[in-house]
């Protein structure tokens, strides 16, 4: 099967980011005209959650699990929960889809998404899954250096106003990854000053993330806001407490539709000392 198990796949982090996602891409679905997703770290795209051997470790069953068994949640949440099942039979939960499958699955025709993956072998996944997709773009090599190439985004020779960049590294190198990512959000703005951009990253201690925050609200977009989930306290620096999503230019009211996911993530995912924050770094004028 061209499938892989992944522990971690569904988790708390997982759940936040792609509800947000969800969330920015219904938003540019309001208008007729086309969209374009640019995600620099796709993944492989779906990943195996059911198996006798893994079900101890399982994450999901922490994350997006325990949601599937809430009778009622905020609608963004319920979207999201509707995107996940889709992927999978009906009353089962096999597999995950990540980020790249998930927005092909919210795209419409005439929208475009470009995923790009370092790993030869997750890429070679990615390109299987979207063969026969002509509006999937799928880019071998480092997501960074494709945003020279991919924007500001043409389809069919004409260009593409809107849409979202999406940056999602695995953070193995820590400080060096920060620097990378603030570089490429500078070159996209440069290149597409519209873009949305949206940046997951990982909260071990809060404090160690303010400094690159700082740093990013530096770069010349519109407005800026973090959404964050702690599901305990951020005490432990070897553990993943929690996680945040940084967006840049992010749509008209943004904060209304994705505010209400948060006090029912911190219910149902939550450990005791769980939070939840919203916060605009900069607003635009
Ligand atoms: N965005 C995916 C999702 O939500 O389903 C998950 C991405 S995973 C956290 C990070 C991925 O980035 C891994 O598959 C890894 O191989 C890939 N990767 C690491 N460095 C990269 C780079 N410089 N450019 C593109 N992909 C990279």
């Amino acid at each position: 099967m061209n499938y892989r198990h992944a522990f971690h796949a569904g988790n708390h982090a997982d759940v936040l980011k792609h509800i947000v996602q969800l969330a920015l891409i219904d938003s540019f679905k309001r208008k007729d005209s086309p969209f374009f997703v640019l995600d620099t770290h796709a993944g492989r795209g779906r990943y195996l959650l059911a198996s006798e051997e893994s079900r101890k470790t399982l994450e999901a069953e922490d994350g997006v699990m325990k949601l599937m068994s809430q009778p009622k949640l905020p609608e963004v949440v319920e979207r999201y929960l509707k995107a996940v099942q889709a992927d999978n039979p009906v009353g089962a939960m096999i597999t995950y889809p990540g980020s790249p499958l998930l927005t092909a699955q919210a795209m419409r025709p005439q929208d475009r998404l470009a995923a790009c993956e370092l790993q030869p072998e997750e890429a070679a996944a990615l390109k299987k899954l979207f063969a026969g997709d002509a509006r999937v773009g799928v880019y071998e090599g480092d997501g960074y250096e494709k945003i020279r190439a991919l924007v500001p985004p043409k389809a069919n020779g004409a260009k593409i106003g809107r849409g979202l960049v999406l940056i999602d590294p695995p953070y193995e190198g820590q400080d060096a990854e920060y620097i990378r990512i603030l570089a490429a959000l500078k070159e996209t703005f440069e290149r597409w000053p519209q873009a949305t951009c949206a940046v997951w990253f990982p909260i071990k201690q809060r404090r160690t993330i303010l400094h690159f925050l700082r740093k990013a609200t530096a770069l010349p977009y519109k407005s800026a806001m973090t959404i964050e989930l702690l599901v305990r306290p951020d005490e432990s620096p070897l553990r993943l407490n929690g996680s945040g999503m940084l967006i840049l230019n992010a749509p008209f009211q943004f904060d209304r539709v994705i505010g209400p996911a948060l006090p029912a993530l911190k219910q149902h995912l939550g450990e005791p000392g769980a939070s939840t924050r919203l916060d605009w770094l900069k607003t635009a004028e």
